[in-house]
């Protein structure tokens, strides 16, 4: 793979978990499983959506701007691997408060609040999630390795 295409693929791979983990900080986790569904188990969107709690429209439209960060295949595959680690992240706005800043937002405006004001948290949250991934990626192989060689 050239140096160019490597990057090129990080940077993609780096857009679309950031997006996640911001979905997951602003407490989306019914918006992250239907996304799951549909674009990792094939699922119709008007299925998933509804087996979550969603509106159809509401999937179409996030599965739409997540594709805008990758090509699908990459955004299957990252959005399978990272799935248990998005469900396990803190909300950071509950019960409309917001932890990083420790002030009343409506809880309807945590998305935008957590975009616009913790870029930083987006990042860290992305980068850990990445790193776990590359951990279970690395265990993986050693597993397979080890029965390879046994
Ligand atoms: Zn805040």
């Amino acid at each position: 793979m050239s140096d160019e295409r490597k990057k090129r693929l990080a940077e993609e791979r780096r857009a679309a978990l950031e997006y996640l983990a911001l979905k997951a900080l602003a407490g989306k986790k019914n918006v992250i499983a239907a996304l799951y569904d549909y674009l990792v188990e094939n699922a119709s969107p008007s299925q998933a959506a509804k087996a979550h709690g969603i509106q159809k429209t509401q999937l179409k439209s996030t599965a739409y701007q997540l594709l805008s960060k990758a090509r699908a295949p990459l955004v299957a595959k990252l959005l399978k691997l990272a799935y248990p680690y998005l469900m396990e992240v803190e909300p950071l706005v509950e019960d409309n408060y917001c932890k990083a800043c420790q002030t009343i937002i409506h809880t309807n405006h945590a998305e935008p609040h957590i975009a616009v004001k913790h870029q930083d948290i987006i990042k860290k949250t992305a980068m850990e999630i990445e790193e776990k991934i590359k951990q279970e990626i690395l265990r993986r192989k050693k597993l397979a390795a080890g029965v390879r060689s046994a």
